[in-house]
């Protein structure tokens, strides 16, 4: 008799979306004159369209796959040369980090290579995360065992390192009292829209190397970096060729999210004893993925492209135009705001005696508008709330303008 693999029984459910398209649901049978009305701010997806220079990209590869001679099947495991070369040289060499184009991976996504990552470490890896937090880590390693069980009292496994994350410590994680083996790390933040000064980031490579743990670091939103010192990568940092591994995607530096298109850095340096995780992660990426689509990398390549770059800042500008409407709105309204800087996450802290579901409420029945509940990324996020710079830039002010006369 077949038995499931019981770990999956271990997770709570992800009631968050799904509980707050139930109540926005519920909202419009009650209230249809008002379905038009309803704004929606919770979501963390892109709504601007391809940038003109990709979607040239996408249409001459379309064009080579249809003649013999420069028809592509498999890609390479690891991606392109193309693609691999000019994402060392602009995302590292050029800012004076030490990446070669052969220490890149390429894939389809940040969240398969982030949620697949775990697969390499032992068994009995102790994971550390912040909270609140991007659920996909946990949930990860929930599936494969390593999480403990679910207390449902204190919302959090029990063989998971918490770190708070809240505005008593500027949403910047303390070092954990219990030494981690893997500590995933996320910034600019999702949710809260934070970052690390380089000093910080630092600070934890430093501990990473001395108490023997990876980082496994999650840049989805280094694009939306505007201070100077914030890092764009963990390997602006002295030492994080042996601790660190680095997320990339570009869902949301150039609207790829149906798309599909990320990448994964491990250097060579970083090994356990004598086993390099590079050949590891190569060994995996070899038997269980068949590379991102020719097409797609060809788009990626892109990207890069003078036009692209210009293209790409311009549509990143376009939403941190938003997150400044939001955060200037919503401080002027009274609220205590933070993140929307280097990040397109405003995160604020709702209105006293209102906890994160009760203000998802009020705004939704006052306002019309649709957010993300803090709680819902981890207990730590109680009392807070996640509005995001991806809608369009007129409903964005007419969303700040009906919060503000609340
Ligand atoms: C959006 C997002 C990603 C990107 O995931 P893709 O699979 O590349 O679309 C990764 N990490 C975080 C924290 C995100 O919010």
């Amino acid at each position: 008799m077949f038995k499931v693999n019981e770990n999956y029984l271990k997770l709570p459910g992800s009631y968050l979306f799904s509980n707050i398209a139930k109540k926005v649901a519920a909202f419009t049978e009650a209230n249809p004159e008002l379905k038009d009305r309803i704004i929606r701010l919770g979501i963390g997806d892109v709504t601007q369209p391809l940038a003109p220079a990709i979607i040239k990209a996408l249409h001459a590869a379309v064009d080579e796959m249809g003649q013999a001679e420069t028809f592509h099947g498999y890609a390479p495991d690891l991606g392109y040369e193309f693609l691999r070369t000019v994402i060392a040289k602009n995302d590292y060499q050029g800012r004076g980090c030490d990446i070669a184009a052969d220490e890149i991976f390429v894939s389809d996504g940040a969240k398969c290579d982030c949620s697949n990552i775990q697969e390499i470490f032992s068994e009995d890896s102790k994971i550390a995360v912040c909270d609140p937090v991007y659920p996909v880590y946990v949930d990860s390693n929930v599936m494969a065992g390593r999480a403990g069980d679910w207390n449902p009292q204190t919302e959090m496994f029990s063989n998971v390192i918490y770190m708070p994350c809240t505005r008593e410590n500027h949403f910047s994680p303390e070092f954990p009292k219990e030494t981690p083996d893997l500590i995933y790390l996320c910034y600019p933040n999702n949710p809260t829209g934070a970052t690390l000064t380089k000093a910080q980031l630092q600070g934890w490579v430093d501990y990473a190397n001395r108490v023997g743990a990876v980082i496994l670091y999650d840049a989805a939103y280094e694009a939306y970096i505007s201070e100077e010192d914030v890092p764009h990568t963990i390997y602006e940092c002295d030492g994080a060729r042996t601790c660190a591994i680095e997320f990339r995607s570009f869902s949301k530096n150039a609207g790829f999210t149906g798309v599909r298109l990320g990448f994964t850095v491990i250097p060579k340096e970083l090994k356990s004893g004598d086993v390099s995780l590079h050949s590891l992660w190569a060994r995996r990426h070899g038997t269980k993925y068949n590379g991102a689509p020719y097409i797609i990398q060809k788009a990626g390549e892109a990207v890069y492209s003078p036009e692209g770059k210009a293209q790409l800042r311009e549509q990143v500008a376009y939403y941190m135009k938003n997150a400044r409407v939001i955060y200037e709105g919503l401080k002027s309204a009274g609220y205590t705001v933070s993140g929307g800087v280097n990040a397109p996450y405003i995160w604020l802290k709702t209105p006293e005696g209102m906890n994160s579901w009760e203000f998802f409420d009020h705004l939704l029945e006052t306002a019309n508008v649709v957010g993300t509940p803090g709680s819902g990324f981890g207990p730590s996020g109680e009392g807070y709330f996640r509005l995001t710079a991806f809608g369009t830039y007129e409903k964005t002010v007419e969303a700040i303008e009906r919060i503000k006369r609340m």
